[in-house]
């Protein structure tokens, strides 16, 4: 065996992989993250990774929908403006405190909305429906049913009821819902941290100017960008160069901090020896040649047990591989159910050649028109262009085989954002 027995190349030219297959492979390969407890303003977006039970009624007591006098019903049946009841005041049930007292028959007690409805009343008079006699009597117009104006205890949740099932991502609604029923640290699959790495001796970041022949790093923040819309925690490890003990240095010296890794550039024919060689002993990663355009080189696998995407430089390709690999992979370590973008039938406006035998990811502005879906090409086949996706907001998925699909053909379009944003 050669010393690189870890690394596997699945490069000829009958190694082609079909997407779906590398997709497949990657995903059998990663996990959900192990569960946490974390405080809620940072299990937010996070799926619960369990049923969350409630452990009270909510709410905990019964109080008063209305301004009024906490009663019995049964002391005022049958009260009307010309046969009022009166009542002895026995005191005030306020907001946020337990009632002083209890209400006995022929006695009430002033109670504000939101108030608990002391024991022993079990129907509210509203205001407006009494008269008040000096400190200790009221005169009251109205005889409510037995339960008139009381929110009761546990008419939102009942003990033991599930506040939210196990699976479900925790949005604004759940946190306010856990907040509420004293779940202050619920049990969630966490944000992958996510080491980004850009490999290429020629780039140089976004501040500095770069010298002739020079490229200014893209693809840090494209992946920042597109983990962050994942709901993962970027960590931007910078530019490493195509050297062997670069990468190597970089990479296991962000390993602590890393649930996965993300790099690009370096996995091309004559550069993947570079990456490689950087994971000898330590790591296992497949390199494939997967049949799409662009994005055509992928390595995936793992560095210290944890999963390695290394995609290709082309700041589209990268795109395009982080749509079609790293985003499920890691909503699937997140815990989420649905790991797939949503996908519309559109109708070209204009034809899109393909490339023969590989699955063509066309940059589009998909708009929904009276007719149904329309999807305009931004940019020429096989533009590596950047500016072409910054004007799209989806990818029309051009099937391998088809070599043109003409303007008014219908095609699947991936949408990565809502064409508003
Ligand atoms: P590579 O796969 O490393 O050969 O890169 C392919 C192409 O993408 C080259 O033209 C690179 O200059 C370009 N490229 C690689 N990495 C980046 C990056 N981080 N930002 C912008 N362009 C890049
Ligand atoms: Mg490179």
């Amino acid at each position: 065996m050669s010393a690189q027995a870890h690394v596997h190349d699945h490069d000829s030219p009958e190694g082609l992989v079909s997407v779906d297959d590398a997709r497949e492979r990657v995903l059998s390969q990663v996990q959900k993250l192990a569960p946490l407890r974390l405080p809620l303003t940072d299990a937010y977006g996070c799926v619960a990774a369990e049923d969350v039970l409630a452990t009270h009624d909510l709410p905990e007591f019964a109080s008063s929908a209305m301004d009024g006098f906490a009663v019995r019903a049964s002391d005022v049946a049958g009260a009307t403006p010309s046969q009022p009841r009166d009542l002895k005041i026995v005191g005030r049930s306020s907001i946020g405190q337990e009632p002083a007292g209890t209400v006995g028959a022929g006695e009430t007690m002033h109670i504000a909305t939101g108030a608990p409805v002391p024991a022993g009343a079990d129907a509210i008079v509203p205001i407006e429906n009494a008269i008040v006699e000096g400190d200790e009597l009221v005169r009251l117009l109205d005889g409510p049913a037995p339960g008139t104006h009381v929110r009761p205890r546990g008419e939102d949740v009942h003990e033991g009821d599930v506040l939210v099932p196990g699976g479900k991502r925790l949005g604004a609604p759940e946190l306010g819902l856990l907040a509420n029923s004293g779940h202050p640290t619920p049990l969630v699959h966490p944000r992958p941290r996510v080491v980004v790495l850009s490999t290429g001796d020629e780039l140089v970041t976004p501040t500095e100017t770069p010298a002739f022949g020079q490229v200014r790093d893209a693809n840090s923040f494209l992946i920042f960008g597109a983990l962050r819309d994942m709901g993962a925690m970027p960590v931007l490890a910078g530019i490493v160069r195509d050297d062997v003990e670069s990468l190597r240095e970089t990479i296991f010296s962000f390993e602590i901090q890393a649930d996965a890794f993300v790099s690009s550039g370096g996995v091309s024919v004559g550069e993947r020896d570079v990456v490689k060689a950087a994971f000898f002993r330590r790591g296992e990663v497949d390199f494939y040649k997967v049949a799409m355009q662009p994005g055509m080189p992928q390595g995936f696998g793992h560095v210290e047990g944890k999963p390695y995407f290394g995609l290709p430089g082309n700041p589209v390709s990268v795109f395009v591989s982080l749509e079609a690999f790293v985003r499920p992979a890691i909503l699937k370590m997140m815990g989420r159910r649905h790991l797939f973008r949503p996908e519309v039938t559109a109708r070209l406006t204009e034809e899109v050649r393909g490339p023969r035998g590989k699955l063509q990811f066309a940059r589009v502005d998909v708009r929904r028109e009276s007719g149904g879906w329309s999807a305009t090409p931004t940019g020429a086949r096989g533009s590596n262009l950047i500016s072409t996706v910054a004007r799209a907001n989806g990818l029309a998925l051009i099937p391998a085989g088809t070599e043109s699909a003409p303007a008014g053909a219908n095609v699947k379009v991936m949408l990565f954002r809502s064409s508003e944003d």
